[in-house]
């Protein structure tokens, strides 16, 4: 078979790659595979195609359409998750290691297109936080928006993850509406490419919305400016090369990287063999020392276990490893495949030993054990190793030395407040887990670790059978960490989408904000609807159409009977003088839910019409009592459109309950479903 010639995407064509590229190796076979990259690749060309032809049309979507988008292409690429599962084999993942790849990118994908639309509005500008007031009479008021970069996004990925790692990138710069350029890890870019060659062939995205870049970058870094973001997974020592050109520090370009992690799993205290927490630490542990061959970069690196546990989780973790089936990853029965590359196995054997000149090995000889279906010494075949560290306070490369391959540490503590420096040891971790049963284990190593992870993992016996994993990273949780884990943040939701956007704070009237944010600001004009709002289509309803209805007197007869109605008799409703005795109330006072209630009897249109649900309501706020012999009057506003289904759509109210003097007595937010048509 001749080598695959693994092309680049660039301006809309496919360039194949010439003799100058880099050379791609079988994991399992070690043969030669393929070749990607070449010279003089005209990087000037990719930036202008991004940033002229992807950048504008990605923008003139909303944020909506960008995510029906990204739910579409999901929908497309799961239809080709198996012949991407195959071509993995050649990079030593086995059938779940490749599914960890292309399932976790493809879902991260449809999170993303699903979170796009319930938290992001149909619109161009993203609305961050609340309106703040920034006067006394509330004409100028502030609010932060955020709206996309202008340049582009430059997605340098770790060959161990060559679909997730483009599709986790690629989603939250989608969704705000930048274009990217793909720069897959030489050693499984052929894996990247074959996704990225149904990304394009789907036809979904936008002419320039993706580029792909296989081989070398070429000078493409010293063109970037201020507008464009770097997002990078791989090794420390290429984040701080990359990072420290003079161009991307010049031009603040964003760098946001995720690089190595010494991440921890502690075992608590409360955990005996016997106990469910011992059986949790030592499956986790098994299944992060061979799920993709320990390429994870989320992968347990030290296990931390009570002194008197060290015996007993080091034969079991020991024993599961005995029965790992390591071989062709092909093969149904081949439970660990091969690393992705010779220069990566080289890596870990070398790492390995120097994790080794301070522990000793209770299991793991790379120069004897079995594997089905290869030839062990032409495949980057390595076996699970599992090391002891006996003194842990003293010992320096177990805390500074990834071994990105199956390799561990465990190590014991004496108290939970030695635990928590061990794990704080690492300088920087993407993720540590905590497995416990103890709450207040739990609450002592968030406050004294949180600072130095990422994420913090805590399981046990009440949330095991649906734990999602120590080394998952999921969409809607962060995923990055301080220090040696690169100081970046990926994922955690929208926050991962922010990244691809700038945020400004903008001051002005309310009539101007909600002119700009496309969302009705307190104190803008509130044009008076000449039909009933609730008579009125999604479509004909404009943001600020107001209603107002009242007054309607709120009596003693009113509080006495919606008490009884409902059993709602609490002393300030029912008792003058308890109620008087209350600093917060002149008496007896109406109950809040009264004066809802009479709202919504007010501002109702009670006829069959548009108005399909009333799905509930956020932010109710009651600002000054009601007191028997008020009167109050509503104000029904229309804040926020939202397009739901081919139906109908959600409308955002805010509601305005003030009494006879015009101060405000209650707020809220309303929200019903609407029909598009009558
Ligand atoms: P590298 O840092 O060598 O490579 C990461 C990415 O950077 C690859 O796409 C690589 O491309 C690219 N790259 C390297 N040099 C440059 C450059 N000068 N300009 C532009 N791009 C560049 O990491 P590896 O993937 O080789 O992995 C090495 C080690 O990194 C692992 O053994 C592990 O310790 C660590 N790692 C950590 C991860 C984590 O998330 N914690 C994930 C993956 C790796 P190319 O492949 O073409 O060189």
């Amino acid at each position: 078979m001749g080598l695959i010639n693994v092309n680049s995407f660039v301006a809309g064509q496919w360039v194949p790659s010439d003799d100058s590229g880099r050379r791609i190796a079988n994991a399992v076979t070690g043969d030669p595979l393929g070749l990607a990259g070449r010279a003089g690749l005209d990087t000037q060309v990719l930036l202008d195609h991004a940033r002229l032809k992807g950048g504008p049309a990605l923008r003139a979507m909303t944020f909506h359409e960008r995510a029906k988008m990204l739910k579409a292409l999901a929908l497309e690429l799961s239809k080709h998750k198996d012949e991407l599962y195959r071509l993995s084999h050649t990079t030593g993942a086995t059938t779940p290691d490749a599914r960890i790849d292309v399932d976790g990118g493809i879902t991260t994908m449809l999170v993303y297109a699903s979170k796009g639309r319930r938290e992001m509005p149909d619109g161009h500008v993203y609305i961050d936080g609340e309106t703040e007031v920034l006067s006394r009479g509330g004409t100028f008021v502030g609010q932060h928006v955020a709206t996309p970069l202008k340049g582009v996004a430059v997605h340098i990925n770790a060959f161990n993850f060559p679909v997730w790692g483009m599709l986790e990138k690629l989603s939250p710069a989608l969704l705000a509406g930048m274009p990217a350029i793909v720069k897959p890890a030489t050693a499984t870019c052929h894996v990247t490419e074959q996704c990225f060659r149904r990304i394009i062939a789907s036809g979904i995205l936008p002419e320039g919305a993706v580029q792909l870049v296989t081989g070398g970058l070429g000078d493409l870094l010293d063109r970037l400016d201020y507008q464009d973001v770097i997002g990078f997974t791989g090794s420390a020592a290429t984040a701080l090369k990359l990072r420290s050109n003079p161009r991307l520090i010049e031009n603040s370009v964003r760098f946001v990287a995720e690089q190595d992690s010494l991440n921890a799993s502690v075992l608590g205290p409360d955990a005996t063999p016997e106990s469910p927490e011992f059986d949790i630490l030592v499956k986790e542990a098994v299944r992060e020392i061979t799920a993709k061959a320990g390429q994870k970069c989320t992968a347990i690196r030290r296990i931390i276990v009570p002194e008197a546990m060290l015996g007993p989780v080091g034969d079991a973790i020991a024993d599961r490893l005995s029965r790992i089936r390591i071989g062709d990853p092909a093969l149904e029965t081949t439970r660990m495949g091969a690393l992705a590359s010779a220069d990566q196995k080289a890596d870990v054997l070398d790492k390995a030993r120097r994790i080794a000149s301070e522990c000793r090995t209770l299991t793991g000889d790379p120069d004897r054990f079995e594997i089905d279906g290869a030839d062990r010494d032409r495949g980057a075949f390595l076996p699970p190793m599992l090391f002891v560290c006996d003194d842990p306070d003293s010992a320096e490369v177990v805390h500074s030395t990834e071994a990105f391959g199956p390799v561990s540490t465990l190590m014991p503590y004496r108290n939970v407040d030695q635990a928590a420096r061990l794990m704080n040891r690492g300088r920087g971790s993407l993720v540590a887990s905590v497995i416990t049963h103890d709450p207040e284990v739990a609450r002592t190593l968030v406050l004294e670790t949180g600072a130095a992870h990422g994420r913090i993992y805590v399981n046990n016996r009440d949330s095991a059978g649906e734990a999602t994993g120590h080394g998952s990273p999921l969409p809607h949780m962060l995923h990055g960490g301080p220090g040696r884990a690169g100081g970046g943040e990926e994922l955690g939701g929208i926050r991962g989408v922010l990244h691809y956007m700038q945020r400004t704070a903008v001051q002005g009237s309310p009539d101007i904000l909600s002119s700009i944010t496309g969302t009705w600001t307190k104190g803008a004009s509130k044009p008076k609807s000449a039909a009933h709002p609730f008579t009125r289509t999604f479509d004909e309803l404009s943001i600020g159409d107001t209603i107002e209805a009242g007054p309607r007197a709120v009596t003693l007869e009113d509080i006495e009977h919606f008490a009884h109605f409902t059993g709602d008799t609490f002393y300030a409703h029912m008792d003058e003088e308890a109620a008087r005795a209350n600093p917060f109330f002149p008496g007896r006072i109406a109950h809040g839910y009264l004066l809802l209630s009479f709202a919504a009897g007010l501002f109702v249109e009670p006829s069959p019409g548009p108005v399909l649900a009333n799905t509930g309501l956020d932010g109710l706020r009651f600002m000054k009592p009601v007191s028997p012999g008020d009167a109050i009057s509503v104000a029904l506003t229309v804040k926020r459109k939202t397009r739901r289904t081919e139906d109908y759509g959600e409308v955002r109210w805010h509601v305005a309950v003030v009494n006879q003097n015009g101060e405000d007595v209650a707020e809220y937010e309303l929200h019903t479903m609407n029909a598009y048509a009558a």
